[in-house]
């Protein structure tokens, strides 16, 4: 008994200074094999590894379950935990009905690229294709591992040198409305085609950039093309907005679906340095058409996003139309990975692609 009552104070005072002075080589292992053990289907098999080794296994990220708002979140905090040396989380604002718009920024390198996807509820799958590529190229990196054709020094050179700004769900309250239900605003007879956010605005028509030449306004074209009250009026707008006036993007893909096809320049802002140089990068990898230059304000330029980013920043800006059809089904990995989808074989090397395209690499 004496023994004990010694010994009890003294193993007290060791458990302290642990958790105050949080050892790397002591937390690590013992942070991961946490959230391991909450996440499903987590064996631990990996768990005997050396600290050095403890790269999780991939497999958070589901692309063939349409995400909704909850799900995106839940998943990108687990990546920002599973991968901290390369990927990590923030949000850049708050939708209509208060969800987060999260951030995931993938790479420690000073020249920044953004890539958005789900500024339309629908299509939903521009998400999945995103945060599979924040998840696979982030393993690549911690595993210090070759991906695909990339050799495992390229991509320890692309990561270090980019920093790649990935909005993958940037209407999330759009989406909810066709992957979970959605909100009481929206007529149940739209929720399969919604493309706009809770309050019907369409982000994409939304933008300060030649808004005024949009006539269509009101929650009576909802799902179309209701430019909202006045330009950036909408929270999802505006986060977007504030995200590129505070870093110095290179360039922005916007991701959609559908027509594999990809619109890269416009006639009211004309030729914007650079942008005949990735539009090539990007059809040359993906196989997609690119379309001529955009000829009229409506249901073309007027509000959009990637045309905003032209006009503003005099920088490339491309609107990407992923596979060929938008659903909010769950779907088979077969037609997850068709031509006609994500192309996920093919595609996933795009930002890759898109990194080593650029000047200077
Ligand atoms: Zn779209």
């Amino acid at each position: 008994m004496y023994v004990t009552k010694r010994r009890f104070p003294v193993l007290v005072l060791v458990f302290v200074l642990v958790l105050v002075l949080q050892p790397k080589e002591l937390m690590a292992p013992v942070a991961v094999t946490a959230i391991m053990l909450t996440m499903p289907g987590g064996s631990g098999a990996w768990e005997a590894q050396g600290a050095s080794e403890l790269v999780p296994p991939l497999g958070v990220v589901d692309p063939l379950r349409p995400y909704d708002s909850k799900r995106l979140l839940d998943d990108a905090r687990t990546l920002a935990r599973f991968y901290p040396e390369v990927l990590s989380l923030t949000s850049i604002g708050q939708s209509v009905l208060g969800n987060e718009i999260p951030l995931l920024k993938l790479g420690n390198g000073e020249r920044h690229v953004l890539w958005v996807g789900a500024i339309h509820g629908r299509e939903v799958m521009t998400c999945a294709f995103l945060l599979l590529i924040a998840e696979e190229y982030a393993n690549a990196y911690c595993n210090l591992v070759s991906y695909d054709t990339y050799s495992a020094d390229k991509v320890q050179e692309l990561l270090d040198e980019f920093t790649v700004f990935l909005v993958p769900m940037a209407n999330p309250d759009g989406v909810d409305v066709v992957t979970s239900g959605g909100s009481a605003l929206v007529p149940i007879r739209d929720r399969d085609t919604w493309k706009s956010n809770a309050g019907g605005v369409n982000l994409n028509r939304n933008f300060p950039f030649d808004w005024e030449s949009n006539i269509f306004d009101g929650f009576a074209n909802n799902y179309l093309n209701n430019k909202g009250a006045s330009p950036g009026s909408e929270p999802e707008t505006q986060a977007l907005m504030v995200l590129c006036e505070d870093n110095p993007f290179e360039l922005l893909v916007s991701c959609h679906c559908a027509g594999k096809m990809l619109f890269w320049r416009d006639d009211k802002n004309g030729e914007v340095p650079g942008d005949e140089s990735l539009a090539g990068t990007i059809a040359g990898l993906t196989g997609y058409t690119m379309l001529p230059s955009t000829k009229r304000a409506l249901n073309g330029w007027a509000g959009g996003l990637e045309n905003w980013f032209r006009y503003r920043y005099n920088r490339p800006a491309i609107c990407l139309e992923l596979g060929l059809f938008d659903t909010a089904d769950e779907m088979t990995a077969a037609q997850f990975h068709s031509e006609d989808m994500a192309d996920w074989s093919v595609n996933r090397n795009l930002v890759w692609g898109v990194l080593e395209g650029l000047p200077g690499v």
